[in-house]
């Protein structure tokens, strides 16, 4: 192996040529508000994948390495001899401590086994080598989705990875954008966290936080109380107020796609999410939760279609039943008009209402949603709650 010669990095080159790679090439996120140009990538979706793979085959590693050189050869022999290390338990981990002991022990000593518990495990597997799969904990229309524990540091995650193996680049590009999103928003409460991401098998990977369930699981579909619902909408408002800021509409607002941990409310799955000023390809999400102008292909307001569809995510809480996909009760819908709400104060369902407006223009916007004042009860509740 010694005599293998070192091939010169891609990371190292600082040509005008590789310089102009970085900056115009695909590693510039189009979701970034703060990336300039990102216009010139979205062009280079339309091109061959041919200079800026380069940079895809260095940055996400294991997968296209065989068909071109990055990678250096003695690194792949090296890694495949290399046994991926054994679980690590956390001590800082409050869920590991109050782990039943003999489940735990049992999870501990199999993943403290080394190479043989891995199952699909060949050395090359970044997935196989730095987390230990416990169970699948969902699956959508394009991804599965385990609970994983990672190795190194021994907490649990959710691993997200798409479910065919996405042969061409504009596949990949597609699949990238969601990653994009998550990365170029950072970090927020209300949002499910995202860590890392990576190719491999030509699949995408994504490391997330690891949630309790969502709202459309059935573990969620107890019965609704208005404080719950408002306390979840105002969540979800501050989420969208966030990356309406940020310049990104999510398009995807619905139950299924509403997290929950630890009794926070966490918007997910930014699979369609897109840009406010319409620079990016726009695929409208789940039917039942568009409103009318999006069914028009009317795009001058998606943050509203955002509200719109949180608006009708709620009502599906307080109603208890999934929406309709067709027929009177979704037109009504489209229209503004919502049933009577028996039990439900007139304040409430008028921000229902006016949030389902067929107008756009109408409906508020995330910022005055926050601030509107129904949601000073549940404020001050946190506040006497929080006093020590
Ligand atoms: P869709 O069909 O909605 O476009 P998708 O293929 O992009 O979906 P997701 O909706 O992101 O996949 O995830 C599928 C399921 O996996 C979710 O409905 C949920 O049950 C589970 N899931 C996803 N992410 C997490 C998470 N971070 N924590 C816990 N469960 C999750
Ligand atoms: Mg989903």
């Amino acid at each position: 192996m010694e005599n293998i010669p070192c091939p010169k990095s891609p990371e190292k080159l600082n040509t005008v040529k590789s310089k102009k790679l970085r900056q115009d090439g695909f590693l510039v996120n189009p979701l970034d508000p703060t990336s300039y140009d990102y216009q010139d990538t979205v062009d280079l979706a339309k091109d061959s994948f041919s200079t800026d793979e380069v940079q895809l085959t260095k940055t996400i590693g294991y997968t296209t390495q065989k068909t071109h050189n990055y990678v250096p050869q003695s690194a792949v022999a090296l890694r495949c001899r290399v046994m991926p290390p054994p679980c690590i338990k956390n001590p800082y981990q409050k869920d590991a401590s109050e782990m039943d002991i003999d489940r735990f022990g049992n999870q501990w000593a199999k993943c403290a086994g080394l190479f043989p518990v891995i199952t699909g495990g060949d050395g090359l597997s970044r997935y196989y080598t730095d987390f230990h799969e416990i169970e699948q904990i969902g699956a959508g229309n394009f991804s599965h989705v385990f609970k994983v524990l990672k190795r190194i540091d021994g907490c649990f995650y959710a691993v997200k990875h798409s479910k065919r193996q996405l042969h061409h680049d504009a596949e990949r590009r597609k699949a990238l954008l969601e990653v994009q999103a998550l990365a170029a928003l950072g970090s927020h409460e209300n949002i499910v966290g995202y860590y890392s991401s990576w190719f491999e098998n030509e699949q995408l990977y994504i490391q997330m936080e690891l949630c309790d369930h969502s709202l459309s699981d059935k573990k969620a579909s107890q019965f609704f109380a208005e404080g719950e619902v408002l306390k979840a909408l105002h969540q979800i408002a501050q989420a969208l107020q966030f990356i309406h800021e940020k310049g990104i509409a999510h398009l995807d607002v619905k139950p299924d796609n509403i997290y929950v941990k630890n009794g926070v409310y966490k918007l997910g799955d930014f699979g369609r999410a897109t840009l406010l000023n319409k620079s990016l390809p726009i695929e409208e999400g789940d039917a039942r939760y568009m409103p009318q102008e999006i069914l028009n292909e009317d795009y001058d307001h998606l943050d509203k279609v955002d509200i719109f569809s949180l608006g009708a995510t709620m009502y599906e809480l307080i109603k208890g039943s999934p929406l309709s996909e067709s027929g009177p009760q979704f037109l009504n819908l489209r229209d503004g008009k919502l049933p009577l709400l028996p039990g439900h104060s007139l304040q409430f369902q008028n921000l229902l209402k006016v949030m389902v407006d067929p107008d756009p223009v109408q409906r508020p916007s995330a910022k005055e949603l926050v601030e509107n004042p129904i949601f000073d009860k549940i404020q001050k509740h946190r506040k006497t709650y929080m006093k020590p």
